[in-house]
């Protein structure tokens, strides 16, 4: 039986390992020991797998699970799970589910009263933003953002005000494009960081302003290689300006509907506590746009 399993429990107990994200001594102790002792490992990608497996001696069988044949395969690992056998899920690098496979596997061993036991370890966003140097008290992850530029300004627009570190996973061919529509949407001076190649032997990590790191990754092709994270700082607001919130926006607007700009803007501050002149020069901006 592996270290933590629930005791006397008839039930198996699904471990959620995380593996290497590039340096393989990453790998924890508690990781080898629960893939040694599991009837099961549940992988991404089975070829990938055994060669981790394989470099650690470990002989454990694998199983595919994959974002194709996952919830029509979560069956049989369920079923590995109720009969008593312990299972180990583990993607390609990183943490499992961290814009990985193995959400629906969770979910149905949770639904079943499976024991789900998380096996910490490494994850890019989370090694990125420790040595980023950026606000790490608040931070979002937005995984991946969409292929092409309509669609990824879209998703950039409706964080462009978030004042939390923002954090995002981004493929090598189209980390130039991405830093030109973060900086188009940003703006030149929001200050972001490119961590590229984490843990492995060209490991860069590069702190500048949108524009700067936007112009360096386009001069030198190297950086267009290679796994990376891009964060980018919050939104601040700028020096003597509040924030007028989506929220206060989305009340304004609603209020604006029915009633004078005045009035809307009044009760609109009594509502969100936002500043009733600034609430009034936002109407009036808006009326101007129109
Ligand atoms: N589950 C993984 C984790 O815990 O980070 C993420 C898997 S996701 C399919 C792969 C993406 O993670 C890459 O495209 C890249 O954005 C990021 N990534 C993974 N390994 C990385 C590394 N060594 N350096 C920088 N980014 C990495």
């Amino acid at each position: 039986m592996t270290p933590s399993a629930a005791a006397n429990s008839p039930l198996g107990s699904l471990y959620v390992v995380a593996t290497p994200i590039g340096n393989l001594d990453d790998i924890s102790a508690r990781a080898l020991n629960i893939l040694r002792s599991v009837a099961l490992v549940a992988a991404e990608d089975t070829r990938h797998s055994a060669r981790l497996m394989q470099h650690f001696g470990i002989g454990t069988p694998l199983a595919a699970c994959h974002e194709h044949n996952e919830r029509d395969q979560g069956g049989r690992f369920l079923a590995r799970l109720l009969a008593g056998d312990d299972v180990a899920l583990i993607s390609d690098a990183g943490t499992p589910l961290i814009s990985d496979p193995g959400y629906h596997l969770v979910r149905q061993a949770r639904a079943a009263g499976i024991a789900v036991v998380p096996v910490p370890g490494a994850c890019a966003l989370i090694a990125a933003l420790s040595a980023a140097g950026l606000p790490s008290d608040r931070f979002i992850f937005e995984g991946f953002l969409p292929a092409k530029t309509a669609g990824r300004r879209a998703r950039l627009e409706q964080v462009k005000e978030e004042p939390r570190t923002l954090i995002f996973y981004e493929a090598p061919h189209r980390i130039l494009e991405c830093l030109q529509d973060m900086q188009a949407v940003f703006g030149d001076e929001r200050p972001a960081l490119l961590a590229r190649e984490l843990t492995k032997t060209f490991e860069t990590l590069k702190g500048m302003p949108l524009a700067e790191l936007a112009a360096w990754v386009a001069a030198d092709s190297n950086q267009q290689r290679g796994e990376c994270v891009v964060l980018v700082a919050g939104w601040q607001a700028p020096e003597g300006e509040e924030a007028v919130n989506a929220e206060a926006l989305r009340i304004l607007n609603l209020l604006l509907a029915e009633m004078p700009l005045k009035r809307a803007a009044a009760l609109a501050a009594e509502i969100t506590g936002v500043r009733k002149n600034l609430l009034y020069q936002v109407a009036l901006g808006q009326q101007k746009d129109l």
